[in-house]
């Protein structure tokens, strides 16, 4: 281990926050992981593995603080009554068993909670429709006076609650567009005229009245935070950047710190391909000027030497992390060891936001032990030593390949990997080349120096095996990570089977596309049946490479899953401005004679349109080849001296990159275990509900 380098000395000194302390600068924002309440144990097993790793205070995810504001379908966490006390007592806890401060965020939703659970009337500061990603058609009324009373006091009475949990820091959420205070401050949903609306003094008024109540009621122990809104970016109505600086020339020494954040989540939350690290610098500067409280900001901070310059130039003076704590919950204490190559950055996906959109489990590319940390006892950072066997080949350096042979080589194998091109990477290292995409090469560059670190791994690149070469090797276990290619035919959803394509106008997938063939000068349509990113990247490229493009999908929105990495609208923004011509609800129905026939996906009606290239991106195809072809002459791997050969990753069923390096992780945890065997037990610890009597 390193000595820690004396640059970074600085974010490893000590802080107050009100009545406590936090021992270093390094601060784990809340973040949603789609397991909350469903899943409590996996969360606090979550968060304190980052306790391990060194970070100075370490907040919950978003907690409910009253029945009357709940944001179902997302899960977060709740306390509501005594009987949520024990949950995020847990979560404190497995946080205390490292030198972090345990923080609660509460949040009441308002008119961001449509209370499709508890089926109680949403309040907000005027009546208006709920605010939500749904659009669910729900009104939240007006609050009274009364209502805003009871407000103060379910505050009051959660934060209690929060304290006798084992909490150090509750912050009151007013950011992202998510909580009350938030709601109170902004003219775009409050529009009342008595004392709580109309001046700014007045839309404070609430957030002064909860600052101080919580401060009276747990304050002496337990330092009370707000995570405050940036900018709401909204023109004419809202809470403004100007706005806020205003607020906090009125109260700025009111919480014990600010955290700040961006007015709406999809802003701060950006992925790499629409923000930089630091973005949301512009914003946060000088507002240190305005308050002797320490601040917070956040900005997918993974390297040291921005985190530095935050705290030198005096722009923070905590470095708020949520994605770069996910990626690498170990990072304080990576920087701390002198172990700066070693650190897992963040490459901005937003894989990880998408497990609290579709409320399952949050998953993250680069770090595939993210929320397997308690049901499956995966860490980051510790793996078990090797079972019986010794020697392991590992077919393909893409993600799949990387994570399983860097996975394997830290349990102690001796493992080869054998790779047919002369670079690491497989689709990350193309992919990485596309407009937007550099960050994603991380997922790469991690890998290749772990393993270039490992005494018993092996890479040999420009080695295209056939199934022969494996079986004379005689590896004891084989994993095959070979990838998939793209679809020519257009199968994928609207099709299932191949379209008509009489090669009249030449036609191109991804694949080629990104290994730099020719597409003709002119008009461009491209076709999107794949959903995610790789339809709008490709119509970028297209653009700057001088085409008019046409980009067609059979859904009713352009890139439609990206709405789950909060990118949908930014996609969509952006080509509107590159002049891109999107045509949704839309799908291609053959190529014949120079002309591609286009189909509304909706009605029977179609028309034909002259194209000078076509791009297709649809599903993709497995390469099987290899494994198919072994699969022929098991009988021969026994005498062979191999034990098993599995398929991971793309080449079992083509996924995003995250599915990869967890299918890579997957095998090399599982290798000489029972699990490796026979999936005929589900491979996991679940968390079941109690039935009540
Ligand atoms: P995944 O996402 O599952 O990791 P990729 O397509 O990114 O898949 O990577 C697959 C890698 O496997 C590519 O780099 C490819 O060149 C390599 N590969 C494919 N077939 C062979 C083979 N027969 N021998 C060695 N390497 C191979
Ligand atoms: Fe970062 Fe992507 Fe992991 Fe989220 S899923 S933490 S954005 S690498």
């Amino acid at each position: 281990m390193n000595p820690r380098d004396t640059r970074y000395d600085c974010l490893f000194e000590p802080l107050a926050i009100g009545p406590v302390t936090a021992a270093n600068r390094f601060y784990q924002v809340p973040h949603c992981n789609g397991g909350g309440y469903r899943d409590p144990s996996a969360v606090a097993e979550m968060r304190r593995i980052k306790a391990e790793g060194g970070w100075g205070v370490i907040f919950t995810e978003q907690v409910e603080l009253h029945h009357s504001s709940e944001i179902t379908p997302f899960i977060e966490l709740r306390l509501w009554e005594d009987k949520d006390v024990p949950m995020l007592a847990r979560m404190a806890d497995a946080i205390h068993t490292g030198d972090a401060l345990a923080g609660i965020e509460l949040a009441y939703s308002g008119i961001n909670g449509p209370n499709l659970y508890t089926r109680e009337i949403p309040l907000a500061p005027t009546a208006l429709p709920i605010r939500t990603f749904t659009n669910d058609p729900v009104q939240a009324r007006s609050m009274t006076k009364r209502d805003i009373k009871n407000l103060r006091r379910w505050h009051r009475d959660a934060c209690i609650r929060a304290r006798d949990a084992g909490y150090d820091l509750i912050c009151l959420y007013g950011a992202h567009g998510f909580g009350a205070i938030q709601h109170f401050l902004s003219t775009i949903t409050n529009q009342r005229s008595d004392e709580y609306g109309g001046s700014l003094k007045n839309r404070a008024r609430l957030l002064e009245e909860l600052v101080s109540e919580a401060r009276d009621a747990v304050g002496d122990t337990v330092g009370i935070t707000v995570r405050m809104s940036l900018d709401e970016a909204n023109g004419e109505y809202g809470f403004s950047n100007d706005d806020l600086r205003e607020m906090m020339s009125l109260h700025g020494d009111l919480p014990d710190l600010w955290d700040f954040a961006h007015g709406a989540w999809e802003d701060c939350s950006a992925t790499s391909r629409f923000k930089e690290e630091a973005a949301q610098e512009s914003l946060i500067t000088g507002l240190r000027e305005l308050t002797s409280k320490p601040i917070v900001g956040v900005g997918r901070f993974t390297s040291a030497d921005t985190m530095v310059r935050q705290l030198k130039n005096g722009i923070l003076d905590f470095i708020g992390c949520a994605r770069p704590s996910i990626a690498d919950p170990w990072l304080p204490r990576k920087i701390d060891e002198g172990r700066i190559e070693d650190i897992r950055e963040c490459i901005g996906c937003n894989i990880c936001v998408t497990g609290d959109m579709t409320m399952s489990l949050s998953r993250c590319t680069q770090n595939p032990t993210f929320m397997e940390e308690w049901r499956k006892g995966w860490h980051p950072e510790i793996i078990q030593q090797r079972g019986a066997s010794e020697t392991v080949l590992v077919v393909g350096a893409g993600p799949a390949g990387l994570e399983a042979t860097r996975a394997l080589g830290e349990r102690g194998y001796e493992v080869v990997l054998a790779e047919a091109k002369t670079q690491t990477g497989g689709r990350v290292t193309l992919e990485s080349q596309l407009p937007g995409l550099s960050a994603w090469a991380r997922v790469r560059d991690y890998r290749d120096y772990q393993i270039s670190q490992m005494s018993n791994v092996n890479l040999y690149l420009d080695n295209k095996l056939t199934a022969s070469d494996i079986l004379e090797f005689g590896f004891e276990h084989v994993a095959l990570a070979t990838g998939a290619h793209w679809r020519k035919d257009a199968v994928a959803r609207y099709h299932t089977h191949a379209i008509p394509n009489d090669s009249s106008i030449p036609t191109f997938i991804p694949d080629e596309l990104m290994r730099g063939a020719a597409v003709p000068a002119g008009k461009v349509l491209v076709y999107d049946d794949d959903h995610y990113y790789m339809g709008s990247v490709l119509a970028e490229q297209l653009v700057a490479a001088g085409n008019e493009v046409i980009l067609i999908t059979p859904a009713s929105l352009v890139a439609q899953w990206t709405v789950n990495t909060l990118e949908q609208e930014k996609i969509q923004q952006r080509l509107l401005a590159l002049g891109v011509d999107m045509q949704p609800n839309t799908a291609l129905l053959a190529i014949n004679s120079g002309k591609a026939t286009l189909s509304s996906s909706l009605q029977s009606q179609s028309l034909q349109v002259e194209f000078d290239a076509v791009v297709i991106v649809a599903g993709r195809r497995a390469n099987d080849g290899l494994w198919l072809e072994l699969l022929s002459t098991e009988k021969q791997w026994a005498d062979a001296g191999v034990q098993s050969i599995k398929c991971i990753g793309d080449c079992e069923a083509p996924a995003p990159i995250a599915w990869a390096t967890y299918a890579g992780h997957r095998f090399a945890r599982e290798l000489d275990t029972e699990l490796c065997a026979t999936n005929s037990v589900v491979p996991f610890r679940r968390e079941l509900v109690q039935l009540s009597e």
